[in-house]
């Protein structure tokens, strides 16, 4: 009877799928390897808060690695190792493989590289109540509420007069000021605190403080403003009308920190989506393949994917054409042999909201990186439905590279949904699934995931490209 039992058992575990948590399965050795990735992830973060700057340091990275600067008409052969870097905003790092193109196709990694933030308006600047303020207009989706009265730094590029582009990054360094969004103190909060959490702080009253100083010689109502435009004007060479042509945003200014008394998590600014972008690119610097593999790290996921940088721009599929053509083969075949995983975070089951989340497809934090068969919104609306058949031969890809990995849906159905570039990519006829780290509290100026997840991606990149 007992044996029967203990048979049951055993069969039952054959057959039952269950989550795994990737600290738990990870050897000592593999321990440490999760928790030393996670350092050049936290100095990857901090040195790369928007677009630019994430696009910059890749470069720096790939540079260091011995990857050289592509352009259009280069020849390229295997081995080539290579970056294409699109307006300073998007970068693709490739490496041409050995294996034939028109069957073989590439491997893509698309990850983005942009996060929600609060942009300075083109006509930012006043003073008012003894402070001067720069006026925004949010980036991406916030909840507004959560960016006042945290540390705020500024980073961008002013394009000048005369052309000269300058840029700006203040409040990173300990020694830097910072900047700040004020809230209403609770004692005259009352009718704050009764409206819904979208109106709590609106657009309008998300401005920046930046000054305080009055220029005693300066006109009344004008003296503050005298004062920061002077500053700008010694420090930058800029005057008030240089606004029109710069692109500044106000990030948080915390640097990534570990959390936990075990160090397991890491919080930091901009998880979303770095932390696949990051494994993304070093998966590609640090492997050789024999495929030839791509890391896009695009611009404008947050708003649509838009522009000339955004993942819907023809820019990358004229990219990879370019590529094609230049190891002579036939573009449409390459295209449809190739195949992506779209990387982007997903939603992390939160036990302090659970009414949000169906548990068993729901990401698990630690539980490793997240494939979204689907995203979208009601009924799958907006997404890219990746096919079984796809998912089974990525899904033996991570077997036999033994990744720790899960699947999820963002949140229950019908509680709320989102999008990645997902669909662009399989519009071009290339099988793509969407793989990612979950996140706690997305989109907030203070994020949180495992170190586990995102080492996790790490080796499901690296398995991808085997
Ligand atoms: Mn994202
Ligand atoms: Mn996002």
């Amino acid at each position: 009877m007992a044996d029967k039992k203990e048979k049951a058992k055993e069969r039952y575990e054959e057959l039952a799928y269950e989550k795994k948590n990737y600290y738990e399965e990870a050897s000592k050795k593999e321990r440490k390897a999760i928790y030393a990735y996670a350092e050049g992830y936290k100095a990857f973060l901090d040195a790369a808060k928007t677009e630019r700057e994430a696009c910059d340091v890749a470069v720096s990275m790939a540079q260091e690695k011995g990857f050289t600067e592509y352009h259009f008409g280069d020849p390229l052969a295997a081995g080539d190792k290579k970056y294409f870097v699109n307006r300073g905003k998007s970068v693709v790092v490739f490496r041409v493989g050995t294996r034939d193109l028109e069957t073989d196709g590439m491997r893509i990694i698309a990850s983005h590289i942009d996060a929600p933030r609060v942009d300075i308006k083109q006509v930012p600047l006043y003073e008012e109540g003894g402070m001067c303020f720069l006026k925004t207009h949010y980036y991406g989706g916030i909840k507004k509420y959560q960016w006042t009265a945290i540390p705020l730094a500024l980073h961008g590029v002013v394009v000048l007069k005369d052309g000269t582009r300058v840029q700006i990054k203040v409040g990173e360094n300990p020694k830097d000021p910072i900047f700040y969004i004020d809230d209403l103190l609770p004692h005259l909060g009352g009718e704050q605190m009764g409206k819904t959490g979208g109106k709590i702080i609106e657009g309008e009253q998300l401005n920046v403080v930046v000054g305080g100083l009055p220029c005693a010689d300066g006109e009344a109502g004008k003296k503050i403003k005298y004062t920061v435009l002077d500053y700008l004007n010694k420090e930058y060479g800029m005057c008030e009308e240089d606004f029109l042509s710069a692109e500044l945003s106000a990030v948080p200014a915390y640097p990534a920190r570990d959390v936990g008394f075990d160090r397991a998590l890491i919080g930091a600014y901009g998880h979303d989506d770095r932390v696949c972008a990051y494994p993304a690119l070093t998966a590609v610097l640090d492997e050789n393949s024999e495929h030839t593999v791509l890391a896009m790290l695009v611009d404008k996921e947050e708003i649509g994917s838009e522009g000339t940088t955004g993942m819907q721009c023809k820019v990358y599929e004229d990219l990879m054409e370019e590529i094609a053509v230049a190891l002579g083969a036939n573009f449409r075949k390459v295209r449809y042999a190739s195949k992506c995983l779209s990387s982007d975070v997903t939603a992390a089951y939160d036990p302090n909201f659970p009414g949000v989340f169906e548990k068993m497809n729901a990401a698990i934090v630690s539980c490793g990186t997240c494939m979204s068969k689907f995203t979208g919104a009601r009924g799958k609306s907006g997404s890219n439905d990746a096919s079984a058949e796809f998912v089974g031969e990525v899904r033996r890809m991570f077997a036999k590279e033994g990744v720790i990995w899960q699947t999820a849906e963002l949140g229950k159905v019908d509680a709320g949904g989102g999008g990645t570039v997902a669909k662009f990519l399989a519009n071009l006829n290339i099988d793509t699934v969407d793989l990612g780290v979950p996140v706690i509290s997305m989109h907030a100026p203070y994020e949180l995931i495992s170190k586990a997840d995102l080492y996790s991606n790490y080796k499901a990149f690296l398995a991808f490209m085997k």
